[in-house]
């Protein structure tokens, strides 16, 4: 997933308190406010996405296209778990993001680096 600015870089930051996350880190250290809802910040939150290989692989095979086809974004962006609904869900405290809400509702250890998940914080990509 990329940078909603540059469209360079990963999304690495999520906008908090209104969970947006859009940006990679250069481009959110140079916002005033979230360019999604137009709400200022109160911090920024480092998250890691976890995004199918196989995506990673087809990205590198195209390295000309800086932008993904809709198509190819939506299925990025599936929760990992079920498959069905889109990701939104940050595991506290490693901030992995792979699972909707409703997943990682049901999540006490991160099935990415098996650490011990006490919260989530709900975010949209
Ligand atoms: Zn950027
Ligand atoms: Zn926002
Ligand atoms: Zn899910
Ligand atoms: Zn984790």
């Amino acid at each position: 997933m990329l940078c909603r600015i540059c469209y360079k870089e990963e999304i690495e930051i999520a906008i908090v308190p209104c969970g947006h996350a859009i940006a990679c880190i250069e481009c959110a250290l140079s916002l005033d406010y979230c360019s999604m809802c137009r709400m200022s910040y109160s911090r920024l939150m480092r998250i890691h996405l976890c995004m199918n290989k196989e995506n990673d692989e087809s990205l590198k095979l195209q390295p000309c296209s800086s932008k993904l086809s809709s198509d190819d974004e939506l299925k990025a962006k599936l929760c990992k778990v079920c498959l069905k609904e889109e990701m939104s869900a940050v595991f506290l405290p490693c901030r992995h993001v792979y699972t909707c809400v409703k997943c990682a509702e049901e999540m006490s250890e991160c099935l990415f680096c098996r650490e011990h998940v006490y919260s989530f914080i709900k975010i949209y990509l």
